[in-house]
């Protein structure tokens, strides 16, 4: 089945002439061929044209199909057939006839050379079958690059062995599943969903426009043991947030990466830059966007709190049980990390019986909870003097996490008050909601952990890139 060319129609009123010369004497393209009298006389014969008419209608469809959704200049489908196995469809394509094969080097017509051997390219299943695009690529003489070079073919991406088409399709769902589950459903390869991403990443790259920049967050994120981090950069304007860069670990080298990639002029117009108080972030901010107003995230705020506090309850919780004394502390982590308001009436009970204790943790717990009241404060002069009294504070305390926290706080008390200049318009809670989804998105690209697979990975599931252009929507 499927064996006709696409332009069936033309080939069947030249069948018709095959079968029923015209009598001599009648015109050429007379189609008063077929006339009832010649159907009695020959009824062999009609039966015969009946079914091979009824056949070339049959095969002719998927041929139809491929050049409504799938159609190029310059080349046509020729055949389609099972392989032998019954599990592909194999389709013959050709150069049509008089086109001229294009240099891929300069994109240009150019003169044959030779031919290779027979090429098979993967296009998007059908109805549980895999579908290929049989091809035998020419080589062209080119003279405007001086050199024999293979033709470009407008489905193929460098060498690719899948259509542009399937690897568009591919991509997507990877943004929707795991790459192994995506892999799965259209029963092909993790590397070929790693393919397809990096196809449409690479042509998404390529093409975006980056436009200007009002605000910018830097985070690090860790993809693997042994402090491997990599450092991201989202845009966090109010009409549009996305991730901007991936860079390769956390150090200044690699903030600075983003910095260059961008150009001046686009860093010149950035007005905001939240982060938290990573040395070599911090440097970089400083040296390359010293008129943007600086804030410090607000949740690594909070979360560096909350260490603190972990590190003084693990801590005391041992020194109680060296000492023999009742292990009051025993199951309260949540108790103390969780806010109030979250705690379920139980635990409520649970948390109220702890703070009764005169123990370094319930006073952690306090100066944290104390703490949490500055994002209240409207005005940066006040937010200035609430942090100031809780360093005060926290300074006399004895407890040397916290103490360690507010330190650092005195460090960069300026740039903790930005976060109330900015009007908090510039939420960092963008940039956490960011983080949490780079996490997810690393989770479902499992397989390979390695760089190159979570850059092009974030990229694809956090750029908002533009996607290559497709004959057709293959949704
Ligand atoms: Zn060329």
């Amino acid at each position: 089945m499927f064996q006709e060319r696409p332009e069936a129609s033309h080939q069947l009123l030249s069948w018709r002439q095959i079968f029923f010369p015209p009598h001599p004497g009648t015109r050429r393209h007379s189609n008063r061929g077929i006339s009832p009298s010649r159907f009695e006389d020959e009824p062999g014969v009609v039966r015969f044209i009946l079914e091979v008419f009824a056949a070339a209608s049959r095969a002719m469809e998927l041929l139809t199909i491929l050049n409504r959704c799938h159609h190029f200049r310059g080349f046509v489908y020729q055949h389609a057939r099972f392989s032998a196995d019954k599990k592909s469809i194999e389709v013959d394509v050709r150069p049509r006839r008089g086109s001229a094969a294009i240099c891929s080097r300069c994109h240009q017509p150019a003169p044959g050379y030779d031919q290779l051997a027979e090429r098979r390219f993967e296009f998007i299943p059908l109805w549980g079958f895999f579908v290929f695009l049989l091809y035998t690529m020419r080589r062209v003489d080119c003279r405007r690059c001086g050199a024999v070079v293979v033709e470009e073919l407008p489905w193929r991406d460098g060498k690719r062995t899948l259509t542009k088409a399937y690897m568009l399709f591919l991509a997507r769902w990877a943004r929707r599943l795991s790459w192994r589950e995506t892999a799965e459903a259209f029963r092909t390869s993790w590397e070929k969903v790693f393919d397809a991403v990096e196809h449409v990443v690479t042509w998404g790259l390529a093409h975006r426009t980056v436009g200007e920049i009002d605000a910018i967050g830097v985070d690090e994120i860790q993809y693997a043991k042994g402090h491997k981090y990599l450092t991201l950069v989202y845009q966090i304007d109010l009409g549009i947030t996305r991730l901007l860069w991936v860079g390769k670990e956390r150090t200044v080298e690699s903030f600075q990466g983003f910095f260059t990639a961008i150009g001046e002029e686009v860093t010149s117009q950035i007005a905001f830059i939240c982060s938290d108080m990573w040395e070599p972030y911090l440097k970089v901010i400083r040296e390359k966007c010293s008129e943007a107003l600086h804030i410090l995230d607000r949740f690594h705020i909070v979360a560096k709190m909350n260490k603190a506090l972990d590190e003084v309850r693990a801590e005391e919780t041992r020194q109680m049980r060296q000492q023999g004394l009742e292990p009051v502390l025993r199951k309260s982590r949540w108790l103390l990390l969780k806010r109030q308001e979250n705690l379920k009436e139980e635990q409520r009970f649970g948390l109220r019986d702890i703070l009764r204790y005169n123990l370094k943790t319930v006073l952690a717990y306090l100066l944290k909870e104390v703490f949490d009241q500055l994002w209240d404060y409207q005005s940066a002069a006040w937010a200035g003097k609430f942090l100031d009294e809780w360093c005060r504070h926290t300074m006399r305390s004895r407890i040397e996490p916290l103490k360690k926290i507010a330190r650092s706080l005195r460090q960069h008390r300026e740039l903790i008050l930005n976060y109330f200049r900015a009007k908090k318009m510039i939420s960092s809670g963008t940039v956490e909601g960011l983080n949490n989804k780079a996490k997810v998105t690393m989770r479902k690209s499992y397989g390979f952990r390695t760089f190159r697979v979570l850059e092009l990975s974030l990229y694809h599931a956090l750029g908002k890139l533009p996607e290559p252009e497709s004959t057709h929507d293959f949704f």
